[in-house]
């Protein structure tokens, strides 16, 4: 057991993974937002000039492409909360209350860390653990004589000097510390 298999897990899920979290409503949200946007700018606000087009195209697509984007935000946050274990219902208000994205930003800054579990024992786990608190599952390099955080091209200890060839790591981690 290491905390390896766990980290190329967690690889797996970053990136694509990270944008099929949109949630379905939000995309038809933007969809429609887009589009609404256009209706209001050709349709709705009077325009009698016809050389005002370029004009009314550029905004058009300017706050559809803002609204929609709001809209993907929302999605966003909406299902991020849930693996971070924060209130889902106070984070989409703060979103939609403070204007100008604000809200989002404050959610961003404030977010909790995401929450995991545990491969050994199914406990919650946040990521900044490096060992589970149940099981003391490894889930993180760590010195094995303080037991703070370090790399896996270290050699020594940056806190304490310990030599991590010692610590008996996974043959995967020995091949670096060999070089
Ligand atoms: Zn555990
Ligand atoms: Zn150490």
């Amino acid at each position: 057991m290491s905390w390896w298999t766990t980290r190329q897990n967690d690889a797996a899920l970053s990136g694509d993974a990270e944008l099929m979290m949109v949630p379905r409503w939000s995309i038809a949200l933007a969809v429609l937002l887009f589009v609404a946007m256009q209706v209001v700018f050709h349709l709705v606000l009077p325009h009698h000039k016809h050389e005002l087009l370029p004009m009314r195209l550029m905004m058009g697509f300017f706050w559809g492409s803002l609204f929609a984007s709001y809209a993907l935000l929302l999605g966003y946050v909406s299902q991020d909360v849930k693996r971070r274990d924060m209130s889902p219902g106070m984070w989409m208000l703060v979103c939609v209350v403070l204007p100008c994205g604000i809200g989002a930003v404050v959610y961003f800054l404030l977010r909790q860390p995401v929450l995991s579990r545990c491969p050994n024992c199914s406990t919650q786990i946040a990521s900044s653990y490096h060992f589970c608190p149940q099981c003391q599952f490894q889930m993180a390099p760590v010195c094995g004589r303080c037991y703070r955080g370090v790399k896996i091209t270290d050699v020594f200890c940056t806190q304490c000097g310990h030599d991590l060839a010692q610590d008996g790591a996974p043959a995967r981690l020995r091949a670096y510390s060999d070089q």
